[in-house]
């Protein structure tokens, strides 16, 4: 990329992130479709894919996330001061790392996103080279989601570049969700690169007791479902995130497991129970 990670300095990603946050349409599928077991019928362990987001830019909440003593998916920004450490970190401790790859809102500014980023002005090529190089600086990537994209994931055009490129290199795609016209799960489905959605946000607002309320949102679609995914982010809610993620994980693992995202979304291209379009 043209642009130098230090051009992106820490307030420019907190600024981007709390407007995501802020933007960032939430659509956890609250209903489980008719037919589906629960844990106590069937005696299966319910999953929960855990996904901690924006890791690559020294953000507050790193360390501690890193800490839980759960295995989780690291999603880091490529081309950013700390991207490479922070993958080599999260591999060392034995988590997945994705790349978070940033993409273009329907609101806010271009430049909120941060380098290398997939916006729908790019043509074919610029996309696709985009994509390879956000793969090629992320060591250790089995994946990609989305940060922000509520423009670029609703873009076929954009989309399928993006999508063609990960089966290309044998990644899965966690669909963040921010919009409800996302073209991810469609797409991927027809070009065959395994997914998953996100179901629940935990931290839109940084406040602990709105945190702790979505992990009771968790807690309870894990009622009517076998699989969830659930994304969190460092950053300006890191330290709260992390730390009510730490109290709550022993009442959830009474019920649930911490799995991987590979572990959601095998057996494509069958739809396993937890994809969720
Ligand atoms: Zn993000």
């Amino acid at each position: 990329m043209k642009r130098k990670a230090q051009k992106w300095g820490k307030a420019t990603i907190m600024a981007a992130c709390a407007a995501f946050m802020l933007f960032a349409a939430v659509f956890p599928a609250d209903a489980a479709p008719a037919g589906v077991k629960t844990g106590k019928e069937t005696g299966v362990r319910k999953r929960i894919a855990l996904v901690i987001d924006d890791f690559g830019n020294g953000m507050s909440g790193t360390k501690e996330m890193m800490a839980l003593p759960v295995k989780f998916t690291v999603a880091v920004m490529p081309f950013m001061p700390t991207s490479k450490a922070d993958a080599e970190e999260a591999h060392r401790l034995g988590h997945d790392v994705i790349v978070h790859m940033p993409m273009e809102p329907v609101r806010g500014k271009k430049e909120w996103l941060g380098p290398g980023a997939i916006t729908t002005d790019l043509d074919d090529s610029e996309i696709r080279k985009r994509v390879e190089a956000a793969i090629d600086h992320i060591p250790y990537a089995i994946g990609m989601n989305n940060h922000m994209g509520s423009k670029a994931t609703a873009d076929e055009r954009v989309m399928r570049i993006v999508l063609t490129v990960c089966k290309e290199r044998g990644l899965i795609f966690l669909d963040s969700r921010t919009t409800e016209h996302s073209v991810i799960p469609k797409l991927a489905a027809e070009i065959g690169v395994p997914y998953a959605v996100n179901n629940v946000f935990l931290d839109n607002s940084y406040k602990p007791a709105y945190i702790a309320k979505q992990v009771n949102v968790l807690s309870r679609q894990l009622q009517s479902r076998s699989d969830c995914v659930v994304i969190g982010h460092v950053g300006p809610p890191g330290l709260y995130t992390s730390k009510v993620l730490r109290s709550s994980l022993p009442a959830l693992q009474r019920t649930a497991d911490f799995v991987k995202l590979p572990d959601i979304v095998r057996g494509l291209p069958a739809f396993p129970e937890g994809l969720r379009l």
